[in-house]
């Protein structure tokens, strides 16, 4: 079944890239693995699945070994500051990042690893209270702080919408998303531009990519509904 979700999904990816102009190659697909047995995980792979996306720091170790080496970790939930040295060697990149002082800590971890760490910074882009991420006004003087740290490479931002029974309903945020990308890339002329941009889940990430995605982060859809309780 996970082999047929994926080839859907593609399908679909292709097709919403032909209609509004985007090169495929430009999408990013992370497979949302979390709560997920590495069996699911190990099939996805077989599919041609390099990018894994998970949620929980334990998780990531759980799974990080039983997996091939060229895996890309994905780490895009809520990280606590104690535990970013865990993972600090073991994923390719954090969407989560929300403060300052996460930032710090992820380059302090990175310049003792003595790697780059590529990062995005997460956006509360309805300002939902359940959601964790900045506010789109307190973006422009974060990024530019982050920039400053060693160990740490600002990439892009990103969001995780409302859910939605409708996924048209999200445009409006995603297009919120990628003005912010357009802005700052207008003030920050020096630096390299900050283009990803991580937005997009199950329920609407074709309309996500039609707003510019460039990560799509895909759980149900790939693997079917989750279980909590298990
Ligand atoms: C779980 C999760 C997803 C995947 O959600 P689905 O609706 O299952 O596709 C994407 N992003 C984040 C941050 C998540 O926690």
């Amino acid at each position: 079944m996970i082999r047929e979700n994926l080839e859907t999904i593609r399908q679909n990816i292709r097709q919403i890239c032909n209609a509004c102009g985007r090169d495929y190659s430009e999408i990013t697909l992370i497979a949302v693995s979390k709560t997920k047995p590495v069996s699911m995980l190990k099939e996805c792979y077989e599919a041609g699945v390099r990018d894994f996306g998970e949620n929980k720091v334990q998780e990531i170790l759980d799974k990080y070994d039983q997996m091939p080496s060229d895996v890309r970790w994905h780490m895009i939930g809520h990280l606590q500051r104690n535990k970013v040295k865990y993972i600090i060697d073991k994923v390719c990149m954090i969407h989560s990042v929300d403060s300052l002082r996460l930032a710090e800590e992820i380059s302090r971890q990175a310049v003792k690893a003595n790697r780059i760490m590529d990062i995005l910074l997460e956006i509360n882009i309805a300002q939902e209270d359940s959601k964790f991420g900045i506010g789109l006004s307190d973006a422009p003087a974060l990024v530019k702080e982050v920039q400053k740290l060693p160990g740490v490479r600002v990439k892009g931002w990103m969001t995780v919408a409302p859910y939605v029974d409708i996924p048209e309903e999200n445009r409006q945020h995603f297009v919120k998303m990628r003005q912010l990308c357009v802005d700052i890339n207008a003030q920050n002329i020096d630096n390299e531009n900050i283009n990803m941009l991580s937005m997009g889940m199950s329920g609407d990430y074709l309309v996500a990519i039609e707003e510019g995605a460039t990560h799509v982060r895909v759980g149900t859809s790939i693997f079917g509904e989750r279980n909590y309780l298990i």
